[in-house]
């Protein structure tokens, strides 16, 4: 059998660790450990570690994600609501800009399903927020006009949600 020695040992560690490393290779790490009580405590220690920081930092990461989202929905909802508000007032231009920030959240939120998701919420919103000033005494809103501010909307909205995700996605890419 080819004995190894202890710094060759060490060297071959973390090619058998990542599972790159050739039979014979696995087989005279193997061996040694079985001998050798520092390298078996070493690769054994290692290994854990390695495999704790690794848990930690996905739990600490799904926790920031779940903070952003969470984050994303509070304000895509303000948002949603101050500016379907604002549909046919004076200060309604402002939606160009809101309405791509609101995309850009829904895909933070919803992924790709923002693009149809989006568009049902403003309706429902719009349609629920017309029902509210009714109520109030407001000028009322026949559903076509409706429609058609939630359609221009739509183009706004798809806007933020394609460059959030063509962001996402160049991201992802680099690393
Ligand atoms: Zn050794």
């Amino acid at each position: 059998m080819n004995k190894i020695t202890c710094d060759m040992c060490k060297d071959l560690m973390p090619l058998v660790k990542d599972g790159i490393a050739s039979a014979d290779s696995c087989l005279a790490v193997k061996e040694h450990l079985k001998e050798c009580e520092a390298c078996k405590q070493l690769y054994e220690n290692e290994s854990t570690d390695f495999l704790e920081l690794n848990m930690d930092l996905e739990l600490e990461l799904g926790k920031l994600k779940r903070k952003l989202q969470i984050f994303s929905v509070v304000l895509m909802m303000f948002g949603v609501f101050f500016g379907l508000s604002l549909t046919a007032s004076q200060e309604m231009f402002y939606n160009s800009l809101i309405m791509p920030v609101i995309g850009a959240l829904g895909y933070v939120i919803f992924r790709w399903k923002a693009i149809y998701q989006i568009p049902l919420l403003l309706l429902v919103m719009q349609c629920l927020i017309n029902f509210l000033g009714l109520a109030r005494g407001m000028e009322y809103m026949p559903f076509v006009a409706i429609l058609m501010w939630v359609g221009i909307y739509t183009i706004f909205v798809e806007l933020g949600v394609l460059v959030a995700g063509l962001l996402h996605f160049a991201f992802k890419k680099d690393k």
